[in-house]
């Protein structure tokens, strides 16, 4: 049997490690965290006394990898959400509110129906989204669509939700990806969908299950902290408690961060620009009336997208390497009025709250930093490369982190040893 050393826990290390158990390796997991799910985790969170994830994350049914993945870990009904492609919105700065509603089949006829598009929004605006098509490698969202209502309240958020950039950098390619995934599949595509309780529960111990029902040992708090090549293939693995020797058939498939995989592996070109996403957590305030798990997009304010979940209220603010210097509690005092207004709720008093900035949230989407993007083979006989920042022509998403897991494992089974 072979050995399959997986190094980093996060969603492309468990996909990958998945699609190496199933095909009959034996698996040892390293993570140098005390639990796994990297960027993708939750935590009991005292002073809001439940638990939140490190962020809002949003799936939608067209991220085929990331379903399919949730159905062989058995955790697919753990997701809330409408059920449908159903999207609220409220201005801010108007009080007007909608719901886009993208039909199911391929045709797009919503976009000539009023009650269902964005209101103000001509149906030509949307058929300029056919540009992104012929988009060129180094060109921006913003080179290739117009302002106007359509961007305004639907396309800039989504590209900022989506890519987690400013769309005057980022890709163009990269959005056409996320629009041929989704709305370019029709409204059946769309349907959003998140946690019920947790990222942890629905994407990572079930997941972490299954591994060890095929023996898989998952190493916490472990961090590999050098490899040692010898003839383009790795020996051993620098793991705290000392060298750990590979035998002659074992792989490696490298899934940490980006500058992780650059410090073990010395000249690996990787995408080297980051953006922050700033989640704010408050706790459920009793004037909030209907507690039904939900999502809103806001336009105008400062915070972009609020979910109503179990016990709490949780916003995200994408492309936030403005926001992260400032201090956490007047950021949840500019956020709060957003939110409140958003609800329709009182807006004092603030309820307790809780800020997280991760600062390295994702890799800038932007046409430069895609071509440093590595794919999963690299000059190494034994070892691949995974994570959301590898070659995958997707943003980094879960999507993305699984795809690059399953795309590392393949690779790797046709490596010749
Ligand atoms: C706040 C936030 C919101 C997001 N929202 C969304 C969303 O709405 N929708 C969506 O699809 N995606 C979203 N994402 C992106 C998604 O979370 C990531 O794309 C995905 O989790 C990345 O998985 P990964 O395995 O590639 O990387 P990671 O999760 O970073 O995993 C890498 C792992 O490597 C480990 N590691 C690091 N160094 C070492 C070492 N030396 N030795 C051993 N292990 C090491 C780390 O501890 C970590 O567990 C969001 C991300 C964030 C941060």
């Amino acid at each position: 049997m072979k050995h399959a050393h997986v190094i980093g826990a996060g969603l492309a290390g468990i996909a990958a490690a998945m699609a190496l158990a199933d095909r009959g390796a034996r698996v040892y997991i390293y993570d140098s965290a005390p639990v796994a799910g990297g960027r993708c985790r939750s935590y009991f969170d005292r002073e809001l006394g439940c638990r939140v994830d490190n962020g809002n994350h949003l799936l939608l049914s067209g991220n085929r990898a990331a379903m399919a993945y949730l159905h062989a870990i058995g955790a697919a009904d753990s997701l809330a959400g409408p059920g449908r492609a159903e999207f609220p919105f409220v201005d801010l700065k108007s009080g007007e509110r909608w719901v886009l509603r993208p039909n199911e089949g391929l045709l797009p006829w919503w976009i000539f129906a009023p009650t269902r598009r964005v209101p103000g929004s001509r149906p030509t605006e949307y058929l300029a989204l056919l540009r992104l098509r012929i988009a060129t490698a180094d060109a921006t969202i913003t080179d290739c669509l117009r302002p106007g209502p359509l961007w305004r309240r639907l396309l800039e958020p989504l590209a900022i939700a989506a890519l987690n950039t400013m769309p005057d950098r980022a890709s163009a390619a990269l959005m056409q990806a996320v629009i041929a995934q989704s709305l370019g599949r029709g409204g059946g595509a769309c349907i959003p969908c998140w946690p019920s309780v947790g990222m942890s529960e629905s994407l990572i111990e079930p997941a972490l299950r299954r591994l060890a029902m095929q023996h898989a040992q998952v190493h916490l708090s472990c961090r590999v902290s050098g490899l040692d090549v010898v003839d383009q293939r790795v020996v051993a693995l620098h793991l705290p408690q000392g060298r750990r020797e590979l035998e002659p058939g074992d792989q490696v498939v490298l899934a940490t961060p980006a500058p992780v995989a650059a410090q073990l592996l010395p000249g690996l070109t990787v995408p080297n620009e980051f953006e922050a996403i700033v989640n704010l957590h408050f706790a459920m305030p009793p004037t909030l009336r209907d507690t039904t798990p939900r999502f809103i997009g806001l336009i105008g304010g400062i915070a972009e997208w609020v979910f109503v979940k179990a016990g709490h209220l949780s916003v995200t603010i994408s492309a936030a390497n403005r926001l992260v210097d400032e201090d956490a509690q007047a950021l949840a005092g500019k956020v709060w009025p957003d939110v409140s207004a958003a609800l329709a709720i009182p807006a004092t008093p603030m309820p307790a709250w809780r800020v997280v900035k991760e600062r390295r949230a994702t890799f800038a989407a932007t046409p430069a930093q895609l071509r440093r993007r590595p794919r999963a083979r690299t000059d190494l006989r034994n070892l691949v490369l995974a994570g959301d920042w590898t070659d995958t022509g997707l943003p980094a998403t879960i999507e993305g982190a699984i795809c690059s897991g399953r795309t590392a494992a393949e690779t790797l089974m046709q490596l010749v040893p």
